[in-house]
């Protein structure tokens, strides 16, 4: 299922791909040079980087954490030949970057997408630390991919490339040193396939080698209510911060960026709370109906096409309509830096739920902020995913099979204790949500290392 709209990404091998990334004071920090990172204001680790630093400044995390945490511990990559339906050869890169492990194993997805590049990956990995310290799982952060399109593969191609990949990475993950998960581009299959792959190579039957991934298929060790949990995580905060913006989660309307997994299951589960969607976009095309698109019926419709576009139930309409459409809510659910400054002038909506990794960047949440429009942002916001990850591993290792209703329940429990903490933090140093999620998931991260100290 496709998961994005275009994107217009930039990373230090596309240099002047974004627009609106006007150097600001995320890109200004010393610790920038100190450290050599790219100068380009756009690139996509510098912006997220830049972020939690802002956060760093305001708590006074010491400067030995920010250098710490400003780089990933590991940066692993690899080339891998495959062979194709039509008998040649083509050669894949894969990624794996470990960015912390100080709370626990590294943790994190893996992309396949035609345009993933080492900076993309080492963004997402570093906001693995920082989500699942804020959401409370005791894990660091990672972050893998390969660099290709699943949908231009048969299903035996996209087998021999992620098979293939896991042997190339198998002995840099573990059950109990880092556990990969889906991400844009990948499923329960895929990870299927990896579990597969490793529990041959592992050769350790009897110490559950499916705890080496999780988002796996509920038949092969997968927990229910993984593969809607990221979007019933954003429904949860949504739940939770909406009575601070005056907003009723059952009168509401909003629109969604991305209908691929994160969009739709957010799409839907908020229509059966009564909301309703008016508004969606994905590589397809944009389409709107201000009596409600039925969210359901649309998964169906992508499902079976591919895209949102030629939905019976809607009108399409231009990019900038649906940006412009008028809703109390708007969730970004595709890829990174889709919300420049031009998307955050059109927006008109109270609230940006990112469902998505790092969907505004910092010029764009300027706009927003100065609009009074306000972001709840994506290390709270779609922190669901690798919570009910973290519950899938702990099944595996200690052999249960938990109910639907205990996941929703603990779940939800994650989410709200991870609000509490960010609307503490914001009300302690008097910043932005996005600032306080930093501040609440560095303050963690602080007491970790000031109990272990750091080696020698
Ligand atoms: N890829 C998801 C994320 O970005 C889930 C990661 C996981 O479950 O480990 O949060």
């Amino acid at each position: 299922m496709p998961t994005a709209s275009p994107a217009r990404k930039s990373s230090a091998s596309k240099p002047a791909a974004a627009k609106g990334g006007k150097p600001g004071k995320e890109s200004d920090h010393p610790i920038f040079s100190e450290l050599g990172f790219p100068v380009d204001p756009n690139n996509l680790y510098r912006q997220t980087v830049g972020s939690m630093l802002q956060a760093a400044d305001l708590m006074d995390l010491p400067h030995h954490l920010k250098i710490i945490l400003a780089q990933p511990k590991n940066e692993i990559m690899v080339n891998f030949p495959v062979k194709m339906d039509d008998g040649t050869y083509r050669l894949f890169k894969g990624y794996r970057v470990q960015h912390n492990n100080a709370l626990g194993p590294f943790k994190g997805g893996l992309r396949f997408h035609h345009d993933v590049h080492l900076d993309d990956v080492k963004s997402l990995a570093f906001l693995m630390t920082m989500k699942c310290s804020l959401v409370g799982v005791p894990y660091g952060g990672g972050k893998g991919g390969i660099k290709v399109d699943p949908y231009k593969h048969s299903k035996s191609e996209m087998e021999r490339i992620v098979r293939r990949f896991t042997t190339a990475i198998a002995h840099q993950i573990g059950p109990d040193y880092d556990i990969p998960a889906p991400d844009v581009g990948s499923n329960a299959q895929h990870m299927a396939w990896i579990a597969d792959t490793y529990s041959f190579l592992s050769e350790v039957g009897g110490h559950q080698p499916e705890a080496v991934i999780t988002g796996k298929p509920v038949e092969f060790g997968g927990s229910l209510g993984r593969e809607k949990a990221t979007g019933q995580g954003v429904v949860d905060t949504l739940v939770e911060m909406l009575p601070e913006v005056g907003v009723e989660i059952k009168s509401c309307k909003f629109s969604v960026l991305g209908f691929g997994n994160v969009g739709s299951w957010t799409g839907k589960i908020l229509q059966d709370k009564g909301a309703k969607m008016i508004a969606t976009m994905d590589h397809t095309g944009a389409i709107r109906n201000d009596g409600g698109i039925d969210a359901h019926q649309l998964a169906e419709h992508v499902r079976k096409t591919g895209g949102v576009a030629g939905f019976k139930g809607a009108t399409r309409i231009d990019k900038d309509e649906f940006y412009k459409t008028k809703v109390d809510v708007f969730v970004p659910a595709a890829l990174e830096q889709m919300i420049q400054e031009p998307e955050a002038q059109l927006l008109n909506c109270k609230v940006v739920a990112e469902g998505a990794n790092a969907p505004t960047t910092p010029a764009g949440e300027r706009v927003l902020e100065a609009r009074g429009i306000e972001v709840l942002p994506a290390i709270l916001c779609n922190s669901g995913g690798v919570t009910v990850s973290y519950f899938e591993w702990v099944q595996n290792k200690t052999c249960q099979q938990w109910e639907l209703n205990d996941v929703d329940r603990e779940l939800n429990k994650h989410m709200i204790a991870a609000a509490k903490r960010t609307r503490d933090a914001r009300k302690k140093y008097k910043c932005n949500l996005r600032t306080a999620a930093y501040i609440a998931a560095l303050e963690r991260l602080a007491s970790a290392y000031s109990v272990r100290g750091i080696f020698p």
